[in-house]
């Protein structure tokens, strides 16, 4: 139920209100006029909505709404989203393309920013470099790297995230890792300020790169190395096979666990116990790969939640290995209690 619904439902009561009603009251009131008052802010293209359901922007698809929802049309827009979040202390959340998030079924509370507009996803190839906005789809910057005569970025055809998500969690795949080719990183700060770096200054790690929980990536400069465009063609296409071969084609937010530090990978250790095939509602343990966990088709974030729990648990009690989420897991329960 969104925040206006909730609240007429309250008003039509006619019963007098308790305090977490009227708190409901006057955070949809408040979330109201924040809309007004940014779409005011923001130039005419700009996309500014309210309880934008987030389930149709996770490859998951699952997701509550968020409060506030912007897909800034240029930097100044975007400095001007920071400023306003800033002045109110509105939270402020950065949406990629949602392949890595599982969000909870109450949404989120707050603003989602998504750079998703072609003002922020454009790339171009120039010699050995690849000049890209964060809101490029990766499978678009291999292929504009192959036409270009780049090798280095195969391994990003298949990862169906963007250039910001994936300098976000330094995304990695057959042995490529996004930082590996980050020459420079452009970025925002929360007050509008736009700061350039190396890719070695970014402090990136296993997945993930700390500098961006704060600040929002808007691009980067990568470097490719010449090569036969057949060539290139040719591995993609091997690392495609590889990767669907052995990966579902169902809904999912990709590994569900990042692998321990012992030796063997989250998927066999789920594997082993034989917990493939492990439903909660329409949430699934793949029978594909055992740390994907797919939507059937009316899973909720709550029926994944739950999944994960079990098979943690389950790992837990055999191996004695707690298992970490690599899917990130935000927003809030439909009824928090
Ligand atoms: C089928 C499938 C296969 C996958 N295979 C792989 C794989 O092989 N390797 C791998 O590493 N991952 C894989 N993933 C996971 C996912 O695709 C990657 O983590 C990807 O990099 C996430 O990008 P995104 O744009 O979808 O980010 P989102 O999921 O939208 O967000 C992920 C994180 O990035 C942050 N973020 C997004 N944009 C920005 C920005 N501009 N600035 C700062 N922070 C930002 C978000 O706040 C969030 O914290 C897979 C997922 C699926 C569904």
């Amino acid at each position: 139920m969104s925040g206006v619904e909730h609240m007429s439902t309250l008003k039509l009561s006619g019963e007098p209100l308790d305090e977490a009603q009227a708190g409901v009251i006057n955070l949809a009131m408040r979330i109201t006029d924040l809309h007004t008052d940014l779409r005011e802010m923001l130039v005419a293209g700009t996309v500014v909505r309210r309880d934008e359901t987030m389930a149709r922007r996770t490859t998951l698809r699952v997701g509550g709404p968020a409060d506030l929802y912007v897909e800034p049309t240029s930097e100044a827009d975007l400095a001007t989203t920071l400023q306003f979040a800033r002045v109110h202390s509105v939270p402020v959340f950065f949406l990629g393309r949602g392949s890595n998030l599982l969000i909870r079924d109450g949404g989120i509370r707050g603003l989602v920013i998504c750079l998703c507009h072609p003002s922020f996803s454009r790339i171009e190839v120039e010699g050995e470099w690849v000049r890209c906005g964060a809101g490029a789809y990766l499978r678009q910057i291999a292929n504009a790297a192959r036409d270009g005569g780049l090798t280095g970025f195969e391994f990003l055809e298949g990862i169906p995230g963007s250039l910001g998500g994936a300098l976000r969690m330094n995304a990695g795949a057959m042995g490529g890792w996004m930082f590996d080719r980050v020459e420079r990183l452009r970025y925002m700060d929360r007050v509008g300020e736009v700061l350039e770096i190396t890719g070695e200054e970014a402090g990136a790690r296993y997945r993930g790169c700390p500098l961006l929980v704060k600040h929002i990536a808007l691009g980067a400069v990568l470097k490719g190395t010449p090569a036969a465009r057949e060539v290139i063609s040719e591995r993609m296409t091997a690392s495609n096979q590889k990767r669907w071969s052995s990966q579902p084609k169902q809904p999912s937010a990709g590994c569900t666990f990042k692998n321990p530090a012992q030796d063997t990978p989250a998927g066999r250790l789920i594997d082993e116990l034989g917990l493939k095939g492990t439903r909660v509602g329409d949430a699934m343990v793949s029978d594909v790969h055992a740390n994907f966990f797919v939507n059937l088709g009316q899973a909720t974030a709550t029926d994944v939640l739950r999944l994960l729990e079990l098979v943690r648990q389950r790992v837990h009690e055999a191996r004695g290995i707690e298992l970490e989420p690599e899917v990130e897991i935000i927003g809030e329960d439909l009824n928090p209690s």
